[in-house]
């Protein structure tokens, strides 16, 4: 692996020429046309699941794709749905989960996770998930997906959205060890 410097020069000098007209005209255009909700996991990379170009995604990533219900204080993946939402118009949102995700993984096998608090707080936005879940990991990794979507759906930009037939939601799961996108059923509310 090559360090975080040498990518730098390497982005600089091989890969930005190819595009500078791209960069040049998104120095003052940002419409893009979906948001991708994804885990923080390295080896989830939603620009090249998707092969999408920079302006393209708009990506918000949370340990275990989680995203938090509506609530009165928003956090900032409320202020940053309802910006994608309500202020870009993405048309376009996806949740995706993957496999081996750690997260689900602490869920599933009921990880000790004393010594790692915040971690564990923040799981708790997957209880709805656990809860409807009745297999192993792979069942709670798509009910997971399926109870962020429905909490996605909590927030008001994205209900206004979807009640004006602006907005589509899609639930994925990305398969590390192949590469394939499962697209889940659509999820009511
Ligand atoms: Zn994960």
């Amino acid at each position: 692996m090559h360090g975080l410097i040498e990518g730098v020069t390497r982005f600089r000098h091989d890969v930005f020429p190819a595009k500078a007209k791209l960069f040049a005209e998104l120095a003052h255009t940002h419409r893009p046309p979906a948001l991708f909700i994804g885990c923080s996991d390295a080896r989830v990379v939603p620009e090249l699941i998707t092969q999408s170009e920079p302006g393209e995604l708009f990506v918000i990533r949370t340990a275990g794709n989680l995203v938090p219900a509506r609530t009165p204080s928003p956090d900032g993946v409320a202020a940053s749905i309802e910006y994608a939402v309500s202020v870009l118009g993405v048309t376009d949102a996806v949740v995706c989960g993957h496999s081996a995700c750690g997260a689900m993984t602490a869920l599933a096998e009921r990880h000790d996770l004393s010594a790692a608090p915040a971690v564990a707080g923040w799981l708790r936005h997957a209880d709805a998930s656990l809860a409807r879940t009745t297999g192993g990991l792979d069942c709670l990794v798509r009910e997971n997906v399926r109870a962020q979507l429905a909490n996605l759906a909590t927030h008001p930009s994205v209900a206004r959205a979807l009640a004006a037939g602006a907005l589509t939601l899609r639930g994925w799961v990305y398969d590390i060890p192949t590469g394939a996108v499962e697209q889940l059923d659509p999820v009511a509310g």
